[in-house]
């Protein structure tokens, strides 16, 4: 059974058929993360989880939002935090490819959760988009919580890799390993270890060959799935304990 560790099903795109989704947990799917974005869609991610005992729900501000965090937001947020299905704070980081926020809101944004994480021991979920560099730098000064996190939708070099996976840090894998011009991230996937990868869509988006064109769906981690077999030449039943393993421990899942 599969987890799929970053999804939004918040989203209005899955409006119509959201209900369906959760009702089909527990077949193909163990559990979902759910990720919020702001105060709204972390409240979103989190009343999902207590709706469905196999969602479970990641709070935090984004970088593109990074511009209306207020004390009320922090506040809102960090309070969700203590709910015991809410197990990390995300998605946190530095997106410096669309900056819908100056990079001075977004550094104060990121830093003052990151540290809010550490102090608290929860994972983080980690967004970065042309800033690897920074966000490594921003974590090396800071410190990690230890309770870990991982980068999700992992797009990078072997270099930078290796610098989150030297920090213990996991790599989340999703859709973009399967398109067929993303040869050299398969590259750098044969290097990541096994252990160190969590398997995730990004849903509503990012769609995996060969739904590319569809909305994206928590069942299609399958298909990342699949790739990280085939590219790894590892069989995928030993891929889907292992990511299972890396999962549930990383973030406290029951374990059944
Ligand atoms: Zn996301």
């Amino acid at each position: 059974m599969w987890i799929d560790t970053h999804t939004h099903l918040w989203d209005e795109q899955f409006d119509k058929d959201r209900k369906e989704i959760l009702d089909s947990l527990g077949g193909k799917l163990k559990y979902i993360i759910e990720i919020g974005v702001d105060s709204k869609t972390s409240q979103k991610a989190v009343t999902l989880a207590y709706k469905n005992e196999r969602v479970f729900a990641v709070v935090g501000v984004h970088p593109h939002d990074a511009k209306h965090l207020t004390e009320d937001v922090f506040k809102l947020v960090t309070d969700l935090s203590k709910m015991d299905k809410v197990v990390g704070i995300g998605e946190i980081g530095l997106d410096f490819y669309k900056n819908y926020s100056s990079e001075e809101k977004q550094r104060k944004c990121f830093i003052r959760f990151l540290n809010y994480a550490r102090e608290s021991n929860l994972p983080v979920v980690l967004h970065v988009r042309d800033a690897y560099e920074h966000v490594l730098d921003i974590l090396n000064t800071e410190g990690i919580p230890k309770a870990g996190g991982v980068v999700h939708s992992f797009l990078s070099s072997y270099n930078h890799a290796k610098k989150f996976l030297d920090l213990n840090l996991f790599l989340g894998i999703g859709g973009p390993i399967t398109f067929k011009k993303n040869s050299s991230l398969r590259d750098t996937l044969k290097k990541i270890p096994i252990e160190k990868i969590l398997l995730e869509t990004d849903c509503p988006y990012l769609t995996p060959v060969p739904k590319r064109g569809h909305r994206n769906d928590p069942a299609y981690v399958e298909y990342v799935a699949q790739e990280i077999s085939k590219t790894k030449n590892i069989p995928i039943l030993d891929v889907e304990e292992i990511l299972y393993e890396n999962t549930t421990t990383l973030f406290g899942l029951p374990k059944c």
